[in-house]
């Protein structure tokens, strides 16, 4: 679905991103994992067109990404940026409904589709009527979701969908988060900076340090053999938070 060869990316600061290769097969999750600061979100705009890379290429279903409609591409794409990014003056239906109303659909269309999302991301449906003050963390990310899916894009890209909740809240949506994906069919990447999420939602892994890839492979390659010191106390660290016997999932 996405292939990245050679990509760099460079900010005047002289942080960024790469070089990375990459390929993200259709239907499959991945997950973009790694310390604050690493590229993860970079890796993202990439993605969907919003940052350009100055050297190499990111492809999207066989076509350079700059240069594409960024208003069809978005259609494809659906997006969840980081901290969530809920208007405040629209209600959480409003904000779900954003890109359809857009495009016209509707009401009874739109109000269908509403009730279908919230179920599937099991977001109370009294809730779309509130603001998003009004909503728990929770409830928020979940319209967040719903906002990325309403248009059933095939890709979703979420930065850190599950970010500022508390940990019993995470683990419910990390269990709601991969059915859906599991029984949408999508192309995922998402990106947390916590290894038991990215095991648990993830067919593959994307570890990032410093802008540049530490290791890609399945959960289980990179739980069993970490490529370098750097992703041992990475995984280290966080091992005890893993579900199963000793640790490992
Ligand atoms: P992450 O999402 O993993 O926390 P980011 O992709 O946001 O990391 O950022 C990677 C690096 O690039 C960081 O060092 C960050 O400070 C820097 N960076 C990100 N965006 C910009 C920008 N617009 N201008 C300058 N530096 C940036
Ligand atoms: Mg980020």
């Amino acid at each position: 679905m996405f292939e990245l060869s050679g990509v760099t990316k460079r900010y005047p600061g002289g942080d960024g991103l790469g070089p990375v290769d990459l390929a993200v097969p259709a239907g499959r999750t991945l997950c973009v994992i790694g310390p604050s600061g690493s590229g993860k979100s970079t890796l993202l705009r990439l993605l969907l067109g919003l940052a350009r890379a100055d050297q190499g290429q990111v492809r999207f279903e066989g076509r350079e990404v700059p240069g594409q409609d960024v208003l069809a591409l978005r259609r494809r794409m659906g997006y969840v940026v980081q901290g969530g990014g809920l208007f405040p003056h629209l209600t959480a239906g409003g904000n779900a409904g954003l890109l359809a109303r857009h495009l016209g659909w509707d009401e009874d269309r739109l109000a269908a589709r509403l009730a279908e999302l919230s179920r599937l991301v099991q977001l109370p449906p009294e809730a779309l009527s509130r603001y998003p003050r009004q909503l728990s963390g929770g409830q928020a990310q979940r319209v967040s979701l719903m906002r990325a899916l309403v248009l059933d894009p095939p890709v979703l890209l979420l930065d850190e969908p599950m970010g500022a909740l508390d940990p019993v809240t995470r683990h419910d949506l990390r269990l709601d988060l991969r059915q859906a994906f599991a029984r949408l069919g999508k192309t995922v990447v998402v990106v947390t900076h916590d290894l038991a999420e990215a095991v648990a939602l993830g067919d593959r892994l994307l570890l990032l340090r410093d802008g540049r890839v530490a290791q890609q492979g399945t959960p289980a390659e990179v739980l069993a053999s970490p490529a370098d010191e750097f992703v041992a106390r990475f995984v280290g660290a966080q091992r005890e938070s893993l579900p199963g016997p000793g640790g490992a999932a």
